[in-house]
């Protein structure tokens, strides 16, 4: 593995894998290059000591080519970013795109059409990363968000390369901070988790509960746990399947000397409507005919305390359905108290597509320690999973 500060990029062609799966409007504009933006330091690394940059990246589920997933939408923005001229080819792979680096002068940047637009790159195709890397001499990967998984150019193309290979600066960053926030001590650590489903997240849970001081469960999840615990939760979205394992959680918490806070109370709504009747109550007596959706003002004023007395704080996910005003209270109330508590000298780590778009709508994301780029991935790290993309640089 080398190392992008030392490595002599002049008169090389370097392949970056960047993560450039921004979110368009119905008129194809990018409306959020926070991802563009923050490739910046790694696409101006090469580009200062002489090389040139062929970016390679996804653009939401495309089924195969189609219009509105196309890269060229992005080109725009980043010529705006770099502040330089971006050449762009309407395809990865093939006579084109070969032509198209060959071409490629030092200083120069050019972009390749959608990798999934072929199906080849979520396989894993041997044969498609070879045709990836034909044409570069370094391979760079910047692209966090996608490095849980063993795609053609997260990890797969790595081994082309020999040692010519090398994290960029989103990654690690990315490593440098899940490290940090992994091997804090217990001892005044509080990990605020929240979401959708105890499924998608229990993995990391049953490890956070080994590592932190307090475990803060909100969101649709932590109306399982409420059940679990002979709580009455009206019609609030519950996993029937994962009851036992709530009630397993709670226990091994027990073992490890770890705190488990609840929601004390919940804002609950008569339908999954933004304009629902709403009504707050006790967290464990949400009556029927209404379903929990935010957490309640007791619970954020005891949450504002336990983060106030905190040395580190890992948040993943909102704890309510922060997309409709009424429950969204929670949500933004904690990404505010993060934000203060990080001012007084708080180490905040912050992850996960929802609790990002929080953090930026409040303008807080510069307020906290840290801003994960990931979410599947953040969550993967600190499940302790060697993520194949990491794996494959080294
Ligand atoms: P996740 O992708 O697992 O982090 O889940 C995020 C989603 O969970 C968001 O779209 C929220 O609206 C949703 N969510 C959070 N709290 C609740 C709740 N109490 N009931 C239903 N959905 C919720």
């Amino acid at each position: 593995m080398q190392d992008i500060t030392t490595f002599d990029f002049k008169n090389k062609k370097a392949l970056i894998r960047v993560d450039f799966n921004v979110p368009l409007n119905d008129k194809f504009e990018v409306t959020d290059d926070t991802r563009i933006k923050a490739t910046m330091p790694t696409i101006k690394e090469v580009l200062k000591k002489g090389g040139s940059v062929i970016l390679m990246s996804h653009l939401g589920r495309p089924k195969g080519p189609e219009e509105k997933f196309s890269l060229k939408h992005v080109v725009q923005n980043l010529e705006k970013i770099t502040g330089k001229s971006v050449k762009f080819v309407d395809d990865c792979i093939g006579d084109k795109a070969l032509e198209a680096k060959k071409k490629l002068k030092a200083g120069e940047i050019l972009l390749l059409e959608n990798l999934r637009f072929y199906g080849e790159e979520k396989k894993g195709d041997a044969e498609f990363a070879k045709k990836l890397a034909e044409g570069a001499d370094v391979y760079i990967n910047d692209a966090f968000a996608t490095a849980h998984r063993a795609h053609a150019s997260t990890s797969i193309i790595a081994a082309l390369f020999g040692d010519n290979k090398m994290f960029g600066k989103v990654m690690t960053n990315e490593i440098q901070h899940l490290d940090k926030a992994l091997n804090a001590s217990k001892k005044g650590y509080t990990a605020i988790i929240g979401g959708a489903k105890v499924s998608s997240k229990i993995i990391v849970i049953e490890q956070l509960l080994k590592k932190v001081d307090k475990l803060v469960i909100g969101g649709a999840m932590a109306y399982t746990f409420i059940k679990a615990q002979g709580g009455q939760v009206g019609n609030s979205m519950v996993e029937e399947d994962y009851l036992d394992t709530a009630k397993k959680v709670i226990a091994a918490a027990k073992e490890n000397g770890t705190e488990v806070i609840l929601p004390y109370d919940s804002v609950n709504g008569k339908e999954f409507d933004a304009n629902t009747e709403t009504e707050v109550t006790a967290a464990d007596q949400v009556k029927d005919g209404w379903m929990g959706m935010d957490i309640g003002p007791e619970t954020l004023v005891k949450l504002g305390d336990i983060i106030a007395k905190s040395k580190t704080i890992l948040w993943n996910g909102p704890v309510g359905v922060f997309e409709m005003k009424k429950f969204s209270r929670g949500t933004f109330g904690i990404a505010q108290m993060i934000a203060d508590a990080t001012g007084k000298g708080v180490y905040s780590l912050v992850g996960g597509g929802d609790s990002v778009s929080a953090l930026n709508k409040s303008g807080l994301a510069d307020q906290v320690s840290y801003v994960s780029t990931g979410g599947g991935a953040m969550l993967e790290y600190i499940e302790g999973k060697k993520l194949p993309g990491i794996a494959a640089i080294g």
